[in-house]
C-alpha cells in the first residue's frame, strides 16, 4: 500500500489527510506544532494516526509521497531531508486535484485573490450550478472532494500551493496582478515570485482560458516572454480590448466569443477601481462557463462583499466607517484610499513588513486630514506622513482609535481602517483586528 504523509494538521493537511484515506493509502499526519481540537477529532473519525508537537523523521521518511501544507517553508530541516531521499512533495491543491473531475476556476494575484473568489461563487451559485468554494478560504479542497461531488469549484490558490502544482491543470484560470509579497518565501527574487504565480497556467491547452490584469506592468512583462495555449482574456481599464473586459463610457463592456455584455459601473455593488477589476474578471469567468447576462448583472448588482474588504461598518452623525482590516500592504491601502470621494480619517499601522509608503503621499494629501497611528511603533507614519495631513494621533487599541476617529470626523466624512500593515503587534490577526474596529464603532 502506498504512504501517503501530511505536513500540517491545520485545515489543508487533515483535510488532505481524510482525502487520502478514503483513496486507500496508508495515511499519517505530522504537525510540528499543536493541532486544534476539531482536526483531531477528524482525524479520529478517519482512524488516521497522527502525531503533534514535532515531527519524528522514521514516520515521514519512509513516505512514497509527501503532501505539504502551505504555511510550511521550503527551507525547513525536516522539507530537506525529504527532497534529499528523493521523494515528491506536493500541496493540497494537487492532491485533490487528481480525484476530482469538476470545472476548475482558479484565482491567484497579490491582491484581490478573496473578494473575486467570493464573487464568481456567487454567481456560480447563483446560477444553479453545483459548485463548490474552496483553496485559501473556508473548507479544504482535499475535504470537499473527499466528501462531495460538485460540478465547479471556484479555487482560491496562493502563491505557496502554486509551488506544490505539477499536473494540476484549471479550466479557467485568474490571474489578478502581480505586486512585491511574501518575498521572504520567494530567496528575495521577485522573478521567483512571479514564477510562482504562473504556475496557475501549467497544463492548460486551448479549450481553457486565462484571464489576465492588461494593466498590470509585472503580468504583461512576463507574457511577453512566454506562451500560452490558452485563450487570452485580459480585462482593462485603461484600453480597449478584443475580447476579455474593458471599460467604455462608464460602462463596462465583456466580450466572450461572439457574444458582447455591458453594464454601467454605477450599478456594481463592489465599489472602488481595484473592485472594479474584480467584477471584470469575475464577469469574464462567469461568461467563459456560459452563464446568461441577466444572472451576471444580477448577481454583480447584489453581491455583498467580503468582512474585513472595504466593508461598510455604519454611518454615525452622517460619518460613514470602513473596515478594510485586510489591507495588510501598501498596494491595497493605495486602491482604498483611492476610492474615497470624501474627507478622510485614515486609520493605519501595525507591523511593517519593510513599507515603502511613498506612493500613497499624494492620495493623503489631497483626502486624508487626520491619521490616527495605531500601532506599537508609528515612528515611521509620523515620518512618512506628518507633513502631508492636519493631525496625527496615536492609538493603542482599535477602541481607542475608533473614538479618536469619532471626535475627528466631521458630517460628511469617512473614517477607513486600511492599516498596510500586518496586525500582529496588537491583535491576533487581521480578522481579530477587523471585529474589533467593528465593535468599537457599534459602541460608539
Ligand atoms: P487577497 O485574498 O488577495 O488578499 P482580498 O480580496 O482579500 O485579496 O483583498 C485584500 C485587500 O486588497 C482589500 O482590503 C482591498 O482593499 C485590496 N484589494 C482588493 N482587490 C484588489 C485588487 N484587484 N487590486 C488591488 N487591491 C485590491
Amino acid at each position: 500500500m502506498q504512504r501517503i504523509v501530511v505536513l500540517g494538521g491545520g485545515e489543508s493537511g487533515a483535510g488532505s489527510a481524510v482525502l487520502a484515506k478514503v483513496k486507500g493509502f496508508d495515511v499519517f499526519l505530522s504537525d510540528n506544532g499543536l493541532i486544534k481540537e476539531e482536526f483531531k477529532n477528524l482525524l479520529q473519525k478517519y482512524s488516521i494516526p497522527y502525531e503533534e508537537g514535532g515531527h519524528t523523521p522514521e514516520h515521514i521518511l519512509n513516505a512514497d509521497e509527501v503532501v505539504k501544507s502551505p504555511g510550511i517553508p521550503e527551507n525547513v530541516p525536516l522539507i530537506q531531508q525529504i527532497r534529499a531521499k528523493g521523494i515528491p512533495v506536493i500541496s493540497e491543491i494537487e492532491f485533490a486535484g487528481r480525484y476530482d473531475k469538476a470545472k476548475k476556476i482558479c484565482i491567484t494575484g497579490s491582491n484581490g485573490k478573496t473578494t473575486t473568489t467570493s464573487l464568481i461563487y456567487f454567481m456560480l451559485k447563483n446560477a444553479g450550478l453545483n459548485v463548490g468554494l474552496a483553496g485559501n478560504i473556508g473548507q479544504s479542497y482535499a475535504y470537499q472532494v473527499a466528501t462531495e461531488n460538485y460540478d465547479y469549484y471556484v479555487l482560491e490558490l496562493s502563491s505557496f500551493q502554486l509551488d506544490g502544482m505539477y499536473d494540476f491543470k484549471a479550466d479557467i484560470a485568474i490571474l489578478m496582478n502581480i505586486t512585491p509579497d511574501h518575498l521572504d518565501r520567494y530567496d528575495f527574487k521577485m522573478q521567483n515570485y512571479i514564477n510562482s504565480k504562473f504556475r496557475i497556467t501549467r497544463n492548460m491547452n486551448e479549450e481553457d482560458c486565462f484571464v489576465f490584469c492588461a494593466d498590470d506592468p509585472i503580468t504583461v512583462t512576463e507574457l511577453e516572454k512566454i506562451v500560452l495555449k490558452a485563450q487570452m482574456l485580459p480585462f482593462s481599464q485603461e484600453k480597449e480590448v478584443k475580447e476579455g473586459a474593458c471599460v467604455k463610457d462608464d460602462k463596462m463592456h465583456i466580450s466572450y466569443r461572439s457574444d458582447e455584455y455591458t453594464m454601467y459601473l454605477r450599478e456594481l455593488a463592489l465599489e472602488g477601481k481595484h473592485n472594479l477589476y474584480n467584477s471584470m474578471a469575475a464577469a469574464i469567468a462567469a461568461k467563459a462557463v456560459n452563464i446568461n447576462n441577466d444572472l451576471i448583472r444580477h448577481s454583480l448588482m447584489n453581491f455583498n462583499g467580503v468582512e474585513h474588504r472595504m466593508e461598510k461598518v455604519l454611518k454615525i452623525k452622517n460619518v460613514l466607517y470602513i473596515n478594510d482590516s485586510k489591507a495588510t500592504n501598501v498596494n491595497s491601502s493605495w486602491y482604498a484610499l483611492e476610492s474615497m470621494k470624501t474627507p478622510v480619517v485614515w486609520i493605519a499601522g501595525g507591523k511593517d513588513k519593510g513599507n515603502d509608503y511613498e506612493p500613497l503621499y499624494d492620495l493623503v494629501k489631497d483626502k486624508v486630514h487626520t491619521l490616527i497611528c495605531m500601532g506599537l511603533h508609528n515612528e515611521k507614519l509620523h515620518e512618512c506622513f506628518g507633513d502631508k495631513v492636519d493631525n496625527m494621533v496615536d492609538a493603542l487599541s482599535a477602541k481607542e482609535a475608533v473614538e479618536l476617529a469619532y471626535k475627528y470626523a466631521k458630517p460628511g466624512d469617512t473614517v477607513l481602517l486600511s492599516p498596510a500593515c500586518a496586525s500582529f503587534d496588537l491583535f491576533k490577526s487581521y480578522e481579530d483586528r477587523g471585529r474589533q474596529f467593528k465593535a468599537a464603532v457599534r459602541e460608539l
